[in-house]
């Protein structure tokens, strides 16, 4: 690995052409992984040219220029971010970068056994794992490869490592796993985590209608109050997540993640940066900025590709347009760094 000696820059703040403030980057090092999720990846996948996607030094040097202009949390994402070789080394850089407040990470859990205890050394202070359902036949059916058995023994690990929290991420499905809203739950709580659940979003063709299995969060937070005692919480993890607190279980919170039934763009703080380096200013829009080729056309000077960065920021969209049973973004979730 090399190191970069680059023409300092000066420290800016980032605000968007609407006033909000930008403080978040979900910087994907990967579009690859070892499950296709049904509502994330077709069956058959065609992922990204090796040589196309970010190198080490890349994604180490953008990290460098978005937290120089403001960013102050990031988030390792992909695709699976920790089948990526290097993924140890590359948090430890990324997480000394003086003006970084966190260094976060989400991964689908198939490695975390042996890796959850370098990646906290390595300065990752919060962990999102997914985790769809607790029945070993239903979780591989939802991932197509995924063994619970690894995931869980991963989130073993991650809970005794010291990282400040676990969250467990659940994409709810109708007719899929709606009806272990509960039980994961009680997991969460036995573990002390926290969970959020995640309506599904319209991202690439997955081979089937998603409005079929569309479960409302408000759907969700109904079912669990049949079984705890739920409370409003002003809470923030500096997500899109809302929260509600579980009076019996003050350890553990619970949040929803609403794209439709909740819009949450108005306090939107955040950037995706493909594993391409294409930054994307949504979600839900296809609008992006080539800043691998800014790098290239600038190899040893930071102060264009900052440049960029401001510019873009103009252009982002006021806020996603997702409606449950369109296709509307061609782009899969795994490309676009969820
Ligand atoms: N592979 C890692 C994982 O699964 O956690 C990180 C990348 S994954 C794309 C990030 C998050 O996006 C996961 O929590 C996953 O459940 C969620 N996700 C993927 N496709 C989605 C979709 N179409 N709608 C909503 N959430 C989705
Ligand atoms: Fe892979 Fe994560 Fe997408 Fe599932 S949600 S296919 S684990 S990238």
């Amino acid at each position: 690995m090399t190191n970069l000696h680059l023409p300092k820059l000066t420290p800016t703040t980032l605000v968007d052409g609407l006033g909000r403030h930008i403080s978040y980057l979900r910087l994907s090092v990967t579009d690859r992984c070892d499950f296709r999720c049904v509502y994330c990846m077709a069956e058959d996948m065609t992922f990204l040219p090796r040589n196309e996607v970010l190198s080490a030094d890349e994604l180490y040097r953008l990290a460098d220029v978005f937290v120089t202009a403001g960013i102050n949390k990031i988030r390792i994402t992909g695709g699976e971010p920790l089948i990526r070789p290097g993924i140890v080394d590359l948090c430890a850089r990324i997480s000394a970068l003086p003006g970084l407040q966190e260094l976060v990470l989400t991964t689908n859990g198939s490695h975390l056994s042996t890796l959850a205890a370098p990646l906290a050394a390595a300065g990752v202070s919060r962990i999102n794992v997914s985790l769809d359902s607790l029945k070993a036949d239903r979780f591989q059916a939802i991932t197509r490869h995924g063994k619970l058995d690894h995931v869980l023994a991963g989130l073993d690990a991650a809970k005794t490592t010291g990282f400040n929290k676990v969250k467990i991420n659940t994409v709810v499905l109708a007719g899929r796993n709606e009806d272990e809203v509960v039980d994961l739950v009680r997991y969460a709580i036995k573990q002390g985590f926290d969970i959020s659940f995640i309506e599904e979003m319209p991202l690439g063709d997955v081979g089937r209608a998603r409005a079929e299995n569309f479960y409302a969060s408000s759907q969700i937070r109904a079912d669990l109050a049949q079984h705890f005692r739920l409370e409003e919480s002003d809470y923030q993890s500096g997500g899109p997540a809302r929260y509600v607190a579980l009076t019996d279980h003050p350890q553990t919170r619970i949040g929803f993640i609403s794209p439709h039934s909740n819009n949450f763009c108005g306090s939107c703080n955040r950037l995706r940066m493909t594993a391409n380096g294409r930054l994307l200013m949504c979600l839900g829009h296809e609008g992006s900025v080539d800043f691998r080729s800014l790098l290239h056309q600038h190899p040893n000077d930071s102060r264009p590709v900052l440049n960029a960065l401001h510019q873009a920021l103009q252009h982002k969209p006021k806020q996603h347009e997702f409606v449950v049973d369109e296709l509307q973004v061609v782009r899969f979730m795994n490309a676009t760094g969820g």
